[in-house]
């Protein structure tokens, strides 16, 4: 089988690769200020949507399209379903493109675009599989339904409106991860910890934190943050000033960090500092430079509120990646540990501070057991909650059928052993109950999803085409 299914992918690779180009031309950035009623993520993202429907009816394939939030293009007739899940949305570009972003480019067999390998590329190996398989002529048992979303990159409404008005097929894969596939996604905690405002009238020292801005989204690691300080008129001398100068160096050069210390026209001090971004999911790869420079002010002389604000930064969320300070600290054999991020930081002498976290717990514990643990910490602390979001977390075990199959056609195709994955993002793969992330990145290569110069190699997404129409016939057949 193995052979058929790769001499019909590489049959494929002209059109194919035409087709991806045209593909790949549409802005399918999210775009509200152009949604309309069956546009709700906006025209672009309609335009892609609806290409990949229009390419399925060319193909003589039933199509659907649910009011522009999700599509389906569907083979066979069975009663149990086989899922295909892709999305036709992008994120945005940023700078550093060699070649623009839609004007597909290929160099060195690789096609350069935004979305070559997040999601287009691959949902369009997927579709031609899918023909592939109906071109086949075998007979399916399964019902196959290859299903489109638009908002995979931001708000997830796309598959919430799926759910909420067609069936989710219970077992599937969505090429939109590494092979060879990943079975367990964490979950998330978010919530927001707040703290009021409060310093007692007539304090000795006089020192008071005016404001503190640090992040401005709860799943990336803070890369900059700015606090401004008032300090004691009695006191503000050029020694006193002098003195934190020379502090604020030597805690620059102990960090091996950049930052900035300015007297401000109403003569008080900003601070300002750079860490180093990260995705939310991995805050051990950053530097958070909030907490990194609340660990500075902290040495400073502030009271009530405000030690508290920098005191948590500092003490409890300061490089505690993994939750010991507070006190959630676990983890678990198929995804490992939990981690946390605290991706907004915010104070002022109006609304006091508030902190967001992102915390991604391990596949297999219990949710409310951890957001109980968070509560206690909290109230510990003497901070509140508000705001609190979890999003459930994901796991098909592994002897599971569905994971068979996949592991015995990947290592058909490849020889490669079919080591499984977990992850702390998510995939449309959770939404089915059986459902795991299938490709398309090969083992070794390299991930340039969200980056400038996105690319997908043709030679790999015709490889993963053909794993996509074995994988399709046998967990249909
Ligand atoms: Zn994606």
């Amino acid at each position: 089988m193995k052979e058929y299914w790769e001499q019909q992918a590489l049959s494929q690779k002209e059109a194919y690769v035409a087709d991806l180009k045209a593909f790949l031309a549409i802005n399918s950035i999210e775009d509200m200020s152009t949604a309309t009623e069956g546009k709700p993520f906006g025209e672009g993202v309609a335009l892609a949507l609806e290409a990949m429907l229009a390419r399925g009816e060319n193909d003589g394939f039933q199509t659907k399209n649910l009011e522009g939030y999700a599509g389906t293009i569907e083979y066979g007739d069975g009663e149990e379903e086989v899922g295909v899940l892709v999305h036709v949305d992008v994120v945005t570009v940023g700078e550093g493109w060699i070649t623009p972003p839609f004007e597909p480019s290929i160099r060195d067999g690789k096609i350069y675009a935004r979305g070559a390998i997040d999601d287009k590329g691959p949902a369009l190996a997927a579709y031609y599989a899918l023909k592939m398989v109906k071109d086949s002529g075998l007979p399916l048992q399964k019902r196959v339904r290859f299903i489109i979303g638009t908002d995979e990159e931001s708000g997830w409404l796309c598959m919430k409106y799926f759910a909420e008005h067609d069936q989710v097929p219970r077992i599937g894969f969505s090429p939109d991860s590494s092979f060879p596939m990943t079975h367990a996604e964490k979950g998330q905690i978010n919530p927001t910890l707040t703290i009021p405002h409060h310093v007692p009238a007539g304090k000795a020292n006089g020192w008071s934190l005016v404001s503190f801005v640090s992040g401005d989204q709860g799943n990336s690691v803070p890369d900059k943050a700015v606090a401004v300080i008032n300090f004691d008129h009695e006191a503000k001398d050029e020694a006193a000033l002098q003195e934190i100068v020379g502090q604020w160096r030597e805690f620059l050069q102990m960090h091996h960090a950049a930052g900035e210390l300015e007297q401000t026209e109403a003569g008080q001090l900003q601070f300002s500092i750079a860490g180093k971004p990260a995705h939310g999911m991995e805050p051990f790869r950053g530097v958070n430079a909030g907490t990194l420079l609340a660990s500075f002010l902290k040495t400073l002389s502030f009271e009530a509120s405000e030690f508290s604000f920098l005191s948590l930064l500092s003490d409890i969320l300061q490089e505690d990646h993994y939750g010991e300070q507070l006190h959630m600290a676990c983890e678990d054999e198929v995804s490992g540990k939990l981690t946390v991020n605290a991706g907004i930081l915010r104070y002022n002498q109006q609304e006091g501070g508030s902190v967001r976290l992102n915390i991604r717990y391990p596949a297999t514990i219990s949710c409310q057991e951890y957001v109980e643990k968070l509560e206690r910490r909290v109230d510990e602390l003497g901070w509140t909650i508000s705001n609190l979001r979890t999003s459930k977390s994901h796991y098909v075990p592994k002897d599971h059928p569905v994971i068979e199959t996949l592991s015995r056609v990947y290592e058909e195709h490849t020889g490669l052993p079919a080591h499984l994955l977990s992850s702390g993002g998510a995939t449309y793969a959770k939404i089915m109950s059986a459902g795991v992330a299938f490709g398309p990145l090969f083992p070794g290569k390299e991930s340039t999803a969200h980056l400038a110069n996105e690319y997908a190699e043709i030679d790999d997404l015709l490889k993963a085409m053909a794993i996509y129409a074995h994988a399709i016939y046998e967990l249909a057949k």
